[in-house]
């Protein structure tokens, strides 16, 4: 049985004021929770973030990483220096960094590379636009995603990332996939982590993202290949993201 994750991601957002007062309530209220909880917090914030989580089970997260190890990439962060502060987690290839940053499938494959070489968990994105659903693409778009990275990656590493199905439509709209329609995609998503590896496809926990709030979670969760969610929006309230964590 895969335990569920839930992920903040807080994007450009907070200070150090908010950023307190927002650990502050989830570490209270999130303690006994029965999955495993993250927060994905700016890069500024890590040392912040890092301090304030001491002792708490609550995991400490990144939204980015360099390819490069290190050296002369202005404005890049190394793997290695997010394993300083103790981040386990690192989002790599989130849409909005796919589109607004025109990061490639292949520059993806390379990010999810370097996170797993310095010990970080990958949460590798995948998910289509409204067009290419529209389009009948999805099941092959998020493929051709998903398989960029597979391609690279060493049979026995597979079983080390996380997938999360972020419909590009569905981020920050309000508009939520239906349980049935992320199922079928995870089932797909699934499938071709087992034709890879059966063992690592049992243990990958695949994430839905994308308008997941209080009122849907408990039905997106229940489904048999959805293992958690990503949280955009309601990451950064303390009552819907709790709230979002209790319904696992
Ligand atoms: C996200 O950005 O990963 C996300 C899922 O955002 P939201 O929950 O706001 O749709």
């Amino acid at each position: 049985m895969r335990r569920k994750l839930v992920a903040g991601n807080w994007k450009m957002n907070g200070s150090l004021a908010a950023n307190a007062a927002l650990l502050a309530g989830i570490k209270a209220e999130s303690a006994g929770s029965r999955c495993d909880v993250a927060v994905c917090v700016p890069a500024p914030y890590l040392a912040q973030c890092q301090s304030l989580l001491v002792d708490s089970p609550i995991a400490l997260g990144a939204q980015d990483v360099s390819m490069h190890e290190s050296g002369a990439y202005t404005g890049e962060v190394s793997a290695a220096m997010l394993r300083e502060f103790d981040c386990r987690y690192v989002i790599v290839g989130h849409s909005e960094r796919r589109s607004y940053f025109g990061e490639s499938d292949a520059l993806v494959a390379s990010k999810t590379l370097r996170a797993l070489a310095s010990g970080l968990i990958p949460i590798v994105c995948v998910g289509e636009s409204l067009a290419q659903r529209e389009a009948g693409q999805t099941e092959a778009v998020v493929l051709m995603q998903l398989d960029a990275v597979l391609k690279q990656l060493p049979v026995d590493d597979v079983s080390r990332i996380v997938v999360a199905y972020e419909p590009v439509w569905a981020i920050g709209t309000g508009r939520t996939a239906t349980p049935e329609m992320a199922q079928e995609v995870h089932a797909v998503l699934r499938e071709r982590l087992a034709q890879i590896s059966e063992a690592a496809a049992a243990e990958v926990k695949i994430l839905y993202g994308g308008s997941m709030k209080p009122d849907n979670a408990a039905e997106l969760m229940a489904m048999q290949d959805i293992d958690g969610g990503l949280i955009g929006g309601a990451a950064l309230k303390v009552a819907d993201f709790l709230a979002i964590v209790s319904k696992v």
